[in-house]
Parts: structure tokens; C-alpha cells; sequence
């Protein structure tokens, strides 16, 4: 049995015109049914028009483009379509976390932060971690805030990960994790888990391991496809982990919103503390991706490189609402957790079941909210195709689903949907689908 593992090849086709075409965040690429390697950096060295002359510009930047899933809202506002591209909350923030936020600023918390955190936040992290983890964390050498998950993994990256370095991400991808490879000048090598399972093999793991790799991306509970790793899965990591001396750097964002299993953060795995980089954040928790708070959390070593990179990038997270985080933190009760997974569960229904009614292929999620549904009973258009279409004729946008690939074929006929939204938001979005799809 052969595995999906693709390198990246140059990304000229992309660059005709000067243009990037906006099909994937990623270089061109090449499938391979064997495991094979990327040749060194090659998708660095396309588009000579960027190149050249005042305007140039620097070549790591030429090998991945824009983010659909942001490009996405912009075509849902264009078309005022129903805007269930972009993981953001329609409703209001907890008004616990609003009322500290002005607390906070109204005492004039509104300088500087120290660099890695304010201390009020450090210590409701690591109190967060003991309780619900039993995990350990020091609060003044492991715990690094950030401007967000984005910015808490390309930090890390950049801290980590070397220029000829390889790091492993699985497919379907959340789209950063491969041009924050690229930045670093590293190969992403991409894994390929198979829906509608996306179950990941310890022998498939096995197989993308080579001497160069560095790290492994995990990503539980998943966006796109919901997975929620078993602990067999997280067992097989953290034993290819051992076994070949690789970093672990999870995306755990989503980490207390899951309706089946549990989440298993990989660091309380038995050898694994000392290797893994945990990322997370309060955007999701808290329903507030604007704040741009996010968090990491490595062993001290890896920490004071992480500092470094995340103090020259951004110096730090806003002040005012790393104290409103800490707040949240502190005094949330269990109850908000319970009823922030009811929640969405309920809304996560009336989305699969609107998808199903207008005739796509969709299964409810384990996790994190959003549904990869299968259009081809409605279309035989690419992804990016019947993704803008269905924003501008049927005034819903979706994310098209070959930004989830490597070779954006891979995700042909899906396209991704949040359910973060109010209920008759999620009606609304609803009736526009059965009318598009009657429509044809
Ligand atoms: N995680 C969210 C998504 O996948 C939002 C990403 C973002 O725009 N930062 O849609």
C-alpha cells in the first residue's frame, strides 16, 4: 500500500503574468504515490518577474499566496453572501471577558506587556493546564503569548525549524502550516489522510519520516475535516516522534470544542513533554478572533528561541486583553464549557442537515466547528469554481476545498463550512442552499 507524500516543485505555472493564482496558499506541487523528496528548495526560485528590478520582491514569498479562507470573506462581503468561509463567532463575546477588557483598559493597563506575557495570564495558563491536564507547565520559562495561533506558529517555526529542514503536515491542512515551512526554508512533505475517516496510520507516519525531518504538525481537533485523534493515533505519534528524535508542534486551538472522544494534548504523553511545542489560544475558547491572543507552550530551550522570534516580530499580545484572558481563565465556570460545546452542536446540526437537504455529502464533525461537505452530486466544477459561484449566485461563501491540499485537485469537488455562527444565521445559509441547488 503506497501513501500520498508530496514534495513541492516550482511554482512557475503559478506566477504567469506576475499573478498568483489564488487556487491554494501553496507552491505547485507534484503527487507522488511514494514517499519521495522535495529537490532543495526549488519552489523558491520561480517567477523571474519578482525577482528583478526595484520592484522585486523577496523570493520566499513567491511560493505560496494570500489566504483563500480570508480571500473568501471579501468575496462573501462583495456579494453580501452569508459568510460561512471564516472561523469567526457572529455573536457576541462572553460579557465576563468584555467587562475586564474595559476594566483593564479604564485602569490604564495599556502599555507593553513583558515580551512572552503578561504574569496575570502565564499563571492562569499554567493553572488551566494543571486542572484539565495535569499537566506542569513554569510559568516563567515555558509560556510564551502571542498575537494569535497564526502568529504563535509561525514563531515557532521560525525558532525551531532550519532552512533544509522537513516538516511533516498532514492533508487536509489548516493553510498556514506549509508557507510557514516555506518561510523558514524548510520542505513541508505532506501526508494524506483518506476521508471520510482521515485516519492517521503509525505505518503512513513511518513511511514521511527521513533524516531531514525536524518536525511533525498536529492538529486535534482538526480544521478541516473535525478529526479528533484517539489515543492510538496520538500513541503512534509520539512513538515516531521518540523513536526518530522529532519535535512535536500541535495546533490545539480547538481543544475545548469536541462532541465525540476526548482531547489529548500530545505533551502529557510519557516522553513527549520534552519534545513537544503545544500551541493554542483564546479565539476560539472565548469566541474572540479579533483579540489575537494566542499561546505556547515549550521547554525552556525551545522557549527562549521562541521569545526571541515572537519579541522581534510583535513584541507582544495586547496588554489589556491578555488580563481580560486571564480573567476569563480564572473565573469561567465548567458551565461555560458545557454549554459552549451544546452550542455549537446544535448549531453544527442545523448546518449538516441545511448541507445534506441541498444535496451535498457531509458527515458531522468529532470536533472543532466546521463540516467538509462533498458538492459533486450538485457540480463537476473544480472547488474554486463552485466556491465562488455558490457566494455570488446562491449568497452563501464557503471555503473552496482545494485550499486544504497540497495539489488542490485533491480537494475537487469540497468545500469547507463553519457553523460558529447564530442558528438563523446557519437557516438563513439554509434556505439560499436548497434555492441554489434547485436552481442548479
Ligand atoms: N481558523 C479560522 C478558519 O479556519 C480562521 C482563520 C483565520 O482567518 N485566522 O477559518
Amino acid at each position: 500500500m503506497f501513501w500520498v507524500v508530496t514534495p513541492i516543485l516550482p511554482c512557475a505555472t503559478a506566477c504567469a503574468n506576475g499573478q498568483i493564482t489564488r487556487l491554494n496558499p501553496l507552491p505547485h506541487t507534484r503527487d507522488v504515490h511514494i514517499i519521495s523528496r522535495p529537490p532543495a528548495l526549488q519552489a523558491l526560485h520561480g517567477c523571474p518577474n519578482m525577482t528583478t528590478g526595484l520592484h522585486r520582491t523577496a523570493r520566499r514569498t513567491h511560493s505560496f499566496t494570500e489566504s483563500v479562507i480570508r480571500e473568501m470573506t471579501r468575496v462573501a462581503r462583495e456579494h453580501e453572501a452569508v459568510n460561512l468561509a471564516q472561523g469567526f463567532p457572529d455573536f457576541p463575546a462572553p460579557e465576563l471577558l468584555k467587562e475586564a477588557a474595559a476594566a483593564a483598559i479604564r485602569a490604564d493597563i495599556n502599555q507593553y506587556a513583558i515580551t512572552w506575557g503578561a504574569p496575570n495570564l502565564r499563571h492562569a495558563l499554567a493553572r488551566k493546564y494543571l486542572e484539565h491536564y495535569g499537566m506542569e507547565v513554569d510559568t516563567e520559562t515555558e509560556i510564551t503569548i502571542t498575537c494569535g495561533g497564526t502568529e504563535a506558529m509561525a514563531s515557532v517555526m521560525l525558532a525551531v525549524v532550519d532552512p533544509g529542514d522537513e516538516v511533516i503536515v498532514m492533508e487536509p491542512f489548516y493553510e498556514n502550516y506549509g508557507p510557514d515551512a516555506v518561510l523558514c526554508e524548510a520542505k513541508p512533505v505532506f501526508l494524506t489522510l483518506e476521508a471520510p475517516e482521515y485516519r492517521l496510520e503509525k505505518a503512513m507516519l513511518e513511511e514521511a519520516v527521513s533524516s531531514k525531518t525536524r518536525a511533525i504538525v498536529i492538529n486535534t481537533p482538526n480544521n478541516p475535516t473535525g478529526r479528533v485523534f484517539d489515543r492510538e493515533e496520538m500513541q503512534a505519534i509520539a512513538d515516531v516522534c521518540i523513536k526518530h528524535d522529532i519535535l512535536a508542534i500541535t495546533d490545539e486551538i480547538y481543544e475545548h470544542i469536541y462532541y465525540e472522544g476526548e482531547h489529548l494534548p500530545l505533551a502529557t504523553f510519557e516522553g513527549m513533554r520534552d519534545r513537544t511545542i503545544t500551541i493554542s489560544g483564546l479565539s476560539k475558547t472565548f469566541s474572540v478572533t479579533g483579540w489575537r491572543i494566542g499561546t505556547i507552550i515549550a521547554p525552556p530551550q525551545l522557549s527562549g528561541a521562541i521569545r526571541k522570534v515572537h519579541d522581534f516580530l510583535t513584541v507582544g499580545a495586547p496588554a489589556p486583553l491578555q488580563e481580560a484572558c486571564a480573567v476569563g481563565l480564572n473565573e469561567l465556570p465548567q458551565e461555560y464549557y458545557t454549554d459552549m460545546v451544546a452550542g455549537y452542536k446544535a448549531r453544527g446540526e442545523v448546518l449538516v442537515k441545511g448541507l445534506q437537504d441541498a444535496g451535498f455529502k457531509c458527515q458531522y464533525p468529532q470536533g472543532a466547528y466546521y463540516v467538509l461537505a462533498d458538492f459533486s452530486d450538485l457540480s463537476d466544477e473544480d472547488s474554486m469554481t463552485f466556491g465562488r459561484r455558490l457566494a455570488s449566485e446562491g449568497g452563501v461563501a464557503p471555503v473552496p476545498g482545494g485550499s486544504f491540499f497540497s495539489d488542490p485537485s485533491r480537494g475537487h469537488s469540497l468545500a469547507r463550512f463553519v457553523f460558529c455562527k447564530q442558528i438563523q444565521t446557519l437557516h438563513e445559509a439554509s434556505e439560499r442552499l436548497k434555492a441554489f441547488a434547485t436552481r442548479g
